[in-house]
């Protein structure tokens, strides 16, 4: 296994590419193996990223009440998830948060609604917050809205959004069984668009849903044929009053192993771990970094907290990795 492990890594850095089943091989590592597995997912990242890694926070601009019935999820209105429920904050609200991310000297800053999508007039209040946070700070402005037409995708790009996001959030072969209210063909549609219309686009999946590692290789090889630029892993948290609640979520070696083949699927493509890293990687949260990870949402999720961000910036400095920051032009007059 070690002789196929580091032959994987030489043609990565040749400029290679890995199959489907070299990928699924990978997955056979032992756990006495695993650690040249992470040795050279921990290359391929160093090769093609260096030591940076990149920030970002939410706001929860519209939460709870949503139609879709996606089975992991608090906020959806088929269940009896814990969450808050309030219809789009105000723009005073969406900008306040803005400011404390640059403040922080966060690089990322992403506006998250619940729902299928947004509404004419909710929509024009999220643009007219993305304009004035990029008048007012340096931050990169992103949004997660839900599925997008191709006219709001092009208003979103002349209004200065920089990255949109939309999860796939599993496999084709394993979607029906999370959600039943859209399809992941809608889901793929939107991808386009947001790539058509000119935006970086961000999209994911929650690990530890009922799929196997191959389908979760499957919805990677699915990203990676879209050219998505970032991919946000969450790790399932399950929600008292979903349908996920009593699942047991993966553990951290075998996040850490997926994490790993994942940076070698997509050795270029950002890799942000997401909700559930705290609880499911625990004392493995370093070492998913060596195993590849390029980023991280820090300062809460989007129905859970987080950890403290003075930690995480601190857990960053003992791996000396460098996060870019908003510095210097963040408060524009
Ligand atoms: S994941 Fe998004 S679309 Fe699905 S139920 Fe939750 S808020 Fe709604």
């Amino acid at each position: 296994m070690i002789d196929y492990i580091h032959s994987i890594e030489k043609k990565i850095l040749g400029g290679g590419g890995i199959s489907f089943t070299e990928a699924k091989k990978l997955l056979n590592t032992p756990p006495i193996h695993l650690v040249y597995l992470i040795a050279i997912a921990h290359n391929v990242r160093h090769h093609f990223f260096g030591d940076n890694v990149g920030l970002c926070t939410i706001i929860n601009a519209k939460s709870g009440r949503c139609s879709e019935d996606c089975i992991f999820c608090a906020q959806s209105a088929h269940y009896h998830g814990e969450c808050e429920i309030y219809p789009l904050v105000e723009v005073e609200h969406i900008i306040r948060a803005a400011l404390d991310a640059a403040s922080k000297g966060i690089q990322r800053f992403s506006i998250v609604t619940s729902g299928r999508g947004l509404g004419k007039k909710d929509f024009k209040k999220v643009l007219e917050s993305i304009k004035a946070i990029i008048q007012k700070t340096c931050l990169q402005v992103d949004c997660s809205l839900g599925i997008l037409s191709s006219e709001q995708a092009a208003a979103l790009k002349d209004a200065g959004v920089e990255r949109y996001h939309h999860n796939l959030e599993t496999a084709p072969s394993f979607f029906d069984k999370i959600c039943t209210t859209h399809s992941i063909t809608e889901k793929i549609k939107t991808l386009n668009l947001i790539k058509d219309a000119g935006l970086s686009v961000c999209s994911g999946g929650i690990l530890g849903l009922g799929e196997s590692p191959e389908q979760w290789l499957e919805m990677i090889f699915v990203l990676r044929d879209l050219g998505v630029d970032c991919i946000p892993v969450n790790i399932l948290n399950p929600r008292p009053g979903t349908p996920l609640a009593n699942r047991k979520p993966p553990m951290p070696l075998e996040i850490i192993k997926i994490l790993a083949i994942m940076r070698l699927i997509v050795p270029q493509t950002e890799i942000r771990l997401a909700g559930g890293r705290e609880v499911n990687l625990r004392d493995f949260q370093a070492l998913a970094y060596w195993a590849g990870v390029t980023g991280m949402i820090v300062g809460g999720y989007l129905t859970t907290g987080g950890r403290a961000l003075k930690q995480d910036l601190q857990m960053l400095k003992d791996l000396g990795l460098r996060w870019m920051t908003t510095t210097q032009k963040q408060h524009k007059k």
